[in-house]
């Protein structure tokens, strides 16, 4: 599912410490894109550039082992980035209390 839904390839600020992870499974659970998979009891990320920075998972992560930048990757910032030369930022999800695209 994840193939269908990329911006720009290499550019995604997710991050995560299989060290902190307790192999819960619920950031698989909620992430939209199938970014990652739990296997022998740890997730890792299968598909990080099909992330689109909605934060969903880090927002979920018991155990803080995932980490992103909200927001910055999503197709709304990275047009508004295009568009003012400036950085991509978009105003849908940059105070980590919603989720965005
Ligand atoms: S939500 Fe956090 S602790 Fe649970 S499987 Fe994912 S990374 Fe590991
Ligand atoms: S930030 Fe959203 S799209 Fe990216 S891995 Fe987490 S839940 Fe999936």
């Amino acid at each position: 599912m994840g193939g269908r839904f990329r911006y720009i390839p290499g550019v995604v600020t997710l991050r995560m410490d299989p060290h902190r992870c307790s192999g819960c499974g619920v950031c698989a659970q909620v992430c939209p894109h199938g970014v990652f998979v739990v296997e022998g009891g740890t997730a890792s990320i299968a598909d990080r550039d099909a992330c689109m920075e909605c934060g969903a998972c880090a927002l979920n992560c018991a155990s803080g082992a995932i980490e992103v930048e909200q927001g910055v990757g999503c197709a709304r910032a990275i047009i508004n980035g295009w568009i003012t030369g400036g950085p991509p930022s978009c105003d849908c999800g940059g105070d980590g209390s919603s989720t965005c695209c």
